[in-house]
């Protein structure tokens, strides 16, 4: 049996500290430089259990914490909702108690449903993780831009960052605002009025209904347009989107840098000619996710009061 001890989550970005936040780029950091040796695996968490647990659909965030597990050492299984007992109509209750069984120190969850994994961490001993629930938060997407944006630009405070497209539907959106004003930059969301949700102003971002209002900023993030999400209909059509809010070669100034968390619908929010380009930071953005969530499962597994023998971040 594991001794009492204090446990901390990622539930969300309102976890983070702006030191929490900046330690774990730092880590990040180093521990990208661990990925240029021949020999890509540090031993720091072995004999630990990363669970991932996907009610939801997932291609890099999922692949991201299974390689960041393997790649710091630790056991790890991913369950799916599909192929599962999920299937059989298992209650998420019983699935995490049959998994909780096997003393897992790490759940990594992501669920439609928002609060899941505040539901899971309450009915567990493991460290919880947020892997996206429903629209409200992503909080290891949230990281993985906010090292894209400093790798690339030098720097986070007063970084200006253009938010573009389906925010309502968007916990991507929700958590990145929070995390660039966890750390002293500038969020402006710009999209149709039926795609902005009520009172995000008071998260403290900017907001315009006018594409051309992205000119000021230094990042322009492209979100996806969640039909899946959409229970009616949100915009006219999407050709009319695309011609007033998709994100064109003419409306990307010179000196921008353009993200996009993936999936894309090339050819509706994003051109691909956009994505493709030297100003855009999507593939980069995918390498910012293996190296972050290693940060994230080694700063929550080695926090202090957590008895890991010795932790050795070793990427020398
Ligand atoms: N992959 C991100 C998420 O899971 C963004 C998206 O799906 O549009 O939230």
């Amino acid at each position: 049996m594991r001794a009492e001890q204090p446990r901390r989550h990622l539930l969300g970005v309102d976890d983070l500290t702006r030191d929490d936040a900046y330690r774990i780029l730092d880590t990040a950091r180093a521990l990208e430089r661990s990925l240029d040796r021949e020999v890509k695996k540090l031993p720091t968490l072995r004999g630990r259990l990363v669970l991932n647990l996907f009610y939801e659909s997932s291609t890099r965030t999922l692949s991201s914490f299974e390689l960041a597990a393997k790649r710091l050492s630790a056991d790890t299984m991913t369950l799916r909702a599909s192929g599962s007992s999920v299937d059989k109509g298992e209650s998420l209750r019983d699935t995490a108690l049959t998994l909780a069984a096997y003393d897992p120190d790490v759940i990594v969850i992501r669920h439609p449903h928002i609060g899941a994994p505040h539901f899971v961490a309450a009915a567990t001993q493991a460290l919880v993780v947020n892997a996206g629930d429903g629209k409200h938060q992503h909080p290891t997407q949230a990281l993985l831009d906010l090292f894209t944006i400093r790798e690339a630009l030098g720097r986070l405070e007063d970084v200006r960052v253009a938010i573009v497209g389906d925010v309502l539907h968007s916990r991507v959106a929700r958590s990145l605002v929070e995390g660039l004003r966890l750390v002293g930059a500038s969020p402006l969301v710009v999209a149709p009025p039926t795609l902005v949700p009520r009172g995000i102003e008071g998260m403290g971002c900017e907001v315009s209904h006018r594409i051309d209002a992205i000119g000021d900023a230094d990042v322009v993030y492209v979100l996806r347009m969640q039909q899946e999400r959409m229970a009616a209909a949100y915009v006219p059509s999407l050709r009319e989107y695309t011609s007033l809010y998709g994100i064109t070669p003419e409306r990307v100034r010179p000196g921008q840098v353009v993200m996009h968390p993936g999936p894309m619908n090339r050819g509706v929010e994003i051109d691909p000619r956009v994505a493709d380009s030297g100003a855009s930071l999507i593939t980069t953005q995918v390498r910012a996710g293996l190296v972050v969530r290693m940060a994230v499962l080694y700063d929550l597994l080695t926090a202090p009061g957590l008895h890991v023998a010795q932790p050795v971040l070793e990427v020398a």
